[in-house]
């Protein structure tokens, strides 16, 4: 049985020795493989993940290995485990650890800063210094689960409590998972000013941070609230999350001059471009306003020009972020517990953690309008709808 010097376990959540773990192999090759459970270090506890949602990012993961990067490099065959938006069961404590108790329900953030460099010292974890030294001689505490070391795609996993978001009990799993996202929704905000109420705010692109850009941007005030996108379903959904008005660019030859109308005829005050759209951060620079704040929050895959001239000439603010800082995730749960808004909205499948290939195809090819897709440990296999979609 699993028992290592100055970890907590109790009887009533048993810990196998060995789990079930998804590996990377070439890119888009996941073998479902037996690993050690992880044993947690001093101020990180063992969680058993109970439910994983699959991110865009994910697939960038294993299908192209950027942002992952695992010992230096590219993820590939080197055991690694994808999967970083999960939730789960706090079953073990390492050393030093009082601010949780086992079989207590928690999300995770993905970053556990280094703790000791400058960006960490300043709350920007996400950005750590050390980002990805952990590793050969060098161990210098960081983690980016399912980005520099293992993930969610398993049975069980640790993470530093500086990393953990305990969550309501009325909150389901599949809505647990959703906190990471909101949360990065809520950092691209924070970073921006965070104080919204009543400013202008355009959000490019209806996937899952787009939609609870939304969410959150409403919650905080935000009056209008523009969300632009290609697919009516999803544009549909970010209306129920609190959009005031929604263009579908397909339908709109000039999406810029439209969203440029309903910010008073002199742009939006915030422009949040989720989409990743080669053309998107032009267009954004042009919906925001004079002296406004535009915020990156997904990456091309090629390089983009970008009209250097307007941001200057028009005191234009550029934020890029990564992953959800500032404990923002705390934040997004706190709306979700208040019900400030249904984050359910966006989670449209369920699957067993053994048909992850499937889930992933799911995701990727956005089979029956696939948004966000969730896999379960306990889930009996096969997909199925949520029942709100
Ligand atoms: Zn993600
Ligand atoms: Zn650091």
């Amino acid at each position: 049985m699993y028992s290592h010097p100055g970890v907590k376990t109790s009887a009533d959540f048993p810990i196998p020795d060995t789990m079930k773990a998804w590996v990377l192999g070439n890119p888009g090759e996941l073998t479902l493989t037996e690993k050690p459970v992880p044993v947690p270090k001093k101020g990180e506890v063992l969680v058993r993940i109970d439910a994983v949602a699959i991110c865009a990012t994910d697939l960038d993961n294993i299908y192209h290995g950027p942002p992952a990067m695992i010992q230096g490099g590219l993820p590939f065959n080197k055991n690694w485990t994808p999967g970083h938006e999960y939730m789960g069961t706090v079953v073990a404590l390492g050393p030093g650890v009082d601010e949780f108790g086992i079989g207590q329900r928690v999300a995770v953030e993905i970053h556990a800063g280094c703790g000791q460099c400058k960006r960490c010292r300043q709350g920007m974890y996400t950005s750590c210094l050390n980002y990805g030294l952990n590793y050969g001689d060098v161990d210098k505490g960081h983690r980016a689960n399912g980005f520099t070391t293992d993930g969610g795609f398993c049975e069980y996993q640790v993470n530093h409590v500086n990393t953990l978001v305990a969550v309501s009990d009325e909150m389901s799993d599949e809505e647990a998972t959703l906190v990471v996202t909101a949360g990065t929704a809520m950092y691209g905000l924070t970073e921006l000013g965070g104080l919204i109420a009543g400013e202008s705010v355009a959000v490019i692109g209806p996937g899952p941070i787009g939609l609870l850009c939304v969410a959150v941007a409403k919650a905080l005030g935000a009056q209008p609230v523009i969300l632009t996108g290609t697919r009516d379903n999803r544009l549909q959904i970010g209306r129920e999350l609190g959009a005031d008005h929604v263009i579908n660019v397909r339908n709109e030859p000039d999406v810029v001059a439209a969203v440029r109308k309903l910010g008073g005829g002199r742009g939006v005050d915030y422009v949040v471009e989720c989409s990743g759209a080669a053309n998107a951060i032009n267009d954004a620079l042009h919906m925001v306003n004079r002296g406004g704040k535009v915020c990156l929050a997904a990456f091309p895959h090629e390089q983009v020009p970008v009209d250097v001239a307007h941001i200057v000439r028009n005191n234009i603010y550029v934020y890029g972020i990564r992953g959800e800082g500032r404990s923002a995730t705390h934040r997004a749960e706190a709306f979700m517990r208040q019900k400030r808004f249904d984050a359910t909205k966006i989670h449209t499948h369920t699957f067993a953690l053994a048909d992850l290939p499937e889930a992933l195809r799911y995701a990727k090819d956005r089979i029956d309008d696939a948004i966000k897709v969730v896999v379960k440990r306990d889930y009996r296999p096969g997909a199925q709808r949520a029942a709100a979609a």
